[in-house]
C-alpha cells in the first residue's frame, strides 16, 4: 500500500484532474490523495479485525461538500490489500470522476448520509457480530446499548451512563429505496452515531476518517460485547 503522496499517485488520478477541471489546484489534489491513503489504511485495519472479509463493505471520505465529491472504495475489491489507486472519486450522482473502478450499489447510502449529515467520512463494515445482532433485533427496529466505558468512543459521549440507540433497517438490494428509508430514519433519530442493515452490517460516520474509524472500532466493540452477553443469557 502506498501512503506517501507521490508523483505516481498524482498521475494515477490524472483523470480526476482533467474531468474536474482542477489543473493547478494542488490543494484539492493532495486532499484526494491523502483521503485515499487514509481509506486504504482503514480498510487494511478493519480487514485485519475480520470486519471486511470477502470484498465486503465500503469506505468513503468527503473531498468537497459543494459540489459533493467523495473518495470511495471501488466495488468488489479486497479491502485488506487496498492501494490508494483503488479508491475512486464520484460526484453526487454516483458518476465516476476519477479512477478506474465502479462504485458499489451501496454508494447511494454514503451519498444519503453525507447529504443529510454533512459528515466528512462514512465507513460500512460487515462484521460477524453486527450481522448477528442486526438479524436478531430486526423485529425491535434497533438495539439499545448502555453502561459501557467504550461508549465514550462516540462523539459527544462523556460517560458510561450514556444510552445509545442503534437503529436497524430491513436489508434490501434496492439501494435507492433504502436511501429513502435512511433519510427518514436520520430525521427521526438525530443523535445516533450509526445504524445497521439486518443480517448485513454496520454504517457509521464522522467529521473525518479518523473519527469514523474510532466510531467503527467503538461500535464494533460494543456490538460484540452486547452479543456475547446476550449469548451467555441464552445459555
Ligand atoms: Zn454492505
Amino acid at each position: 500500500m502506498k501512503v506517501a503522496i507521490g508523483q505516481s499517485q498524482v498521475t494515477s488520478h490524472g483523470g480526476l484532474e482533467l474531468e474536474l477541471g482542477i489543473n493547478g489546484n494542488q490543494r484539492l489534489k493532495e486532499r484526494t490523495l491523502m483521503l485515499s491513503s487514509e481509506i486504504a489504511q482503514a480498510g487494511e485495519s478493519f480487514y485485519s479485525h475480520g470486519w471486511l472479509f470477502g470484498t465486503s463493505g465500503n469506505l468513503s471520505a468527503v473531498i468537497s461538500h459543494k459540489p459533493m465529491l467523495l473518495a470511495i472504495t471501488g466495488s468488489g475489491l479486497d479491502k485488506g490489500h487496498l492501494s490508494s489507486e483503488q479508491v475512486i472519486v464520484i460526484d453526487e450522482g454516483m458518476k465516476v470522476i476519477g479512477g478506474e473502478y465502479k462504485p458499489s450499489a451501496e454508494t447511494a447510502l454514503h451519498i444519503a448520509l453525507v447529504s443529510e449529515l454533512s459528515c466528512g467520512a462514512v465507513f460500512h463494515t460487515h462484521s460477524v457480530w453486527s450481522t448477528i445482532i442486526s438479524q436478531v433485533h430486526e423485529k425491535d427496529s434497533g438495539i439499545w446499548i448502555e453502561g459501557f466505558e467504550m461508549l465514550k468512543a462516540l462523539n459527544g459521549v462523556k460517560s458510561h451512563e450514556h444510552r445509545e440507540w442503534i437503529p436497524i433497517l430491513k436489508n434490501s438490494q434496492d439501494m435507492n429505496a433504502l436511501a429513502g428509508e435512511l433519510k427518514v430514519l436520520l430525521k427521526e433519530n438525530p443523535n445516533i452515531h450509526g445504524f445497521m442493515l439486518s443480517g448485513h452490517g454496520l454504517y457509521t460516520w464522522g467529521r473525518d476518517p479518523q473519527e469514523a474509524k474510532r466510531h467503527v472500532e467503538g461500535l464494533e466493540f460494543l456490538l460484540e460485547v452486547q452479543g456475547r452477553i446476550d449469548s451467555l443469557k441464552v445459555m
